[in-house]
């Protein structure tokens, strides 16, 4: 196929890239042919390596050794990964407020950068990391600044814009730039970057469960045991729901209630109830998210139906969304948790509002 992939199959230029098999052939394929777009959209979950490649990309620009090479090592390719070569800029959201890029900035540095780049090299190229929160939809000015230097394509410079939420940029932007899809990580390879990362093994399977598939939060779950912790409260949880004493239910709903981590709690509740209904179904080759529970799960499953665990994962959902539209989260939990253990779930409609818009 490429001419430059040799047997091992995966383009040179993002050697380094795991699992983003498709974005990096279509990205190899325009260096190969140079035809390198303009402007590119990386679209995709956070911590899959977008980044990563955006600045081998840009090193593959500047560096002909990095375009068909191993990871080079050249003074330009090392510039540009320490965010100090002067052809590629990379502008992150700000630290403050709304995180938006504001239009001074845009003005005062971008359109210069764009207007007389390359200074040293032959190309260059701009990398936005969620570029969707630098600049949303709802910050018309800058995006609309953006817009106006994507619009006015510059020979030799090249716009990456990184983003996991797409939609939230103005279509219009979206429009010029050429989209390549980034996948969430397969369970595999995050188990790889975590052992990398020196996780130990009983913390892997929780975080890479909750972190659909991104390293950072996988890497954030595994930091401290956080993912264990997590584990361990919704062991607890399922614990009160199966023996139903209210004083444990109502103790439990309030300590939940009070947790900084309550979503991320309630997510793997989910999961948890999600693998107990696989097994309920007699699933066996599944891949469980707590495969190291697999006897409580069983055992779980054999009491709780596949149909009740499927609710409990609906109400989850439900009650999830609930406390992000502001109800009362300890009341949200007393029903969620009452209506877990009496198998009844139908009161948790009381704390649900009707979905608006606008
Ligand atoms: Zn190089």
């Amino acid at each position: 196929m490429e001419s430059s992939s040799e047997s091992s199959g995966q383009p040179e230029a993002f050697a380094h890239v795991s699992a983003q098999d498709g974005a990096v052939r279509v990205l190899q394929q325009a260096l190969d042919r140079d035809r390198v777009a303009h402007a590119y959209l990386f679209e995709g979950p956070s911590g899959v390596g977008k980044q990563r490649v955006a600045v081998a990309l840009a090193c593959a620009l500047l560096c002909r050794a990095a375009r068909s090479g191993v990871h080079c090592s050249c003074s330009i390719c090392q510039r540009i990964r320490a965010e100090n070569h002067p052809d590629v800029r990379i502008l992150r959201p700000r630290d403050e407020g709304d995180r938006n890029l504001q239009v001074e900035l845009i003005r005062s540095e971008l359109l210069p950068f764009t207007k007389f780049a390359p200074f040293e090299g032959e190309a260059a190229c701009v990398i936005f990391p969620e570029a969707d929160v630098s600049f949303p939809v709802h910050h018309a000015e800058a995006a609309n600044a953006l817009l106006k230097t994507l619009e006015e394509p510059r020979p030799k410079v090249t716009f990456l814009l990184l983003s996991e939420r797409p939609d939230r940029l103005l279509p219009t932007i979206r429009s010029r730039c050429q989209r390549v899809r980034f996948r969430p990580l397969p369970r595999q390879t995050l188990e790889l970057i975590l052992s990398e990362h020196g996780t130990p093994e009983a913390g892997r399977a929780p975080a890479i469960a909750l972190s659909q598939g991104s390293a950072d939060r996988a890497l954030a779950l595994a930091a401290d045991g956080l993912g264990e912790r997590l584990v361990q409260t919704v062991m607890r949880v399922d614990q009160a729901v199966a023996s139903a004493r209210p004083g444990d239910l109502l103790d439990l709903a309030k300590e939940l209630a009070d947790s900084d981590q309550l979503d991320l709690l309630l997510s793997t509740l989910s999961l948890f109830y999600r693998d107990v209904a696989q097994l309920g179904l007699g699933q066996t080759d599944v891949s469980l998210s707590f495969p190291e529970q697999r006897q409580l799960l069983e055992t779980r499953a054999a009491q709780v139906s596949a149909v009740e665990a499927a609710e409990r994962v609906a109400a989850i959902a439900a009650t999830q969304e609930a406390i992000e539209r502001n109800a009362n989260a300890e009341i949200a939990l007393d029903s969620l948790l009452f209506g877990f253990a009496t198998g009844n779930l139908a009161p948790l409609r009381l704390v649900v509002p009707k979905p608006r818009r606008g």
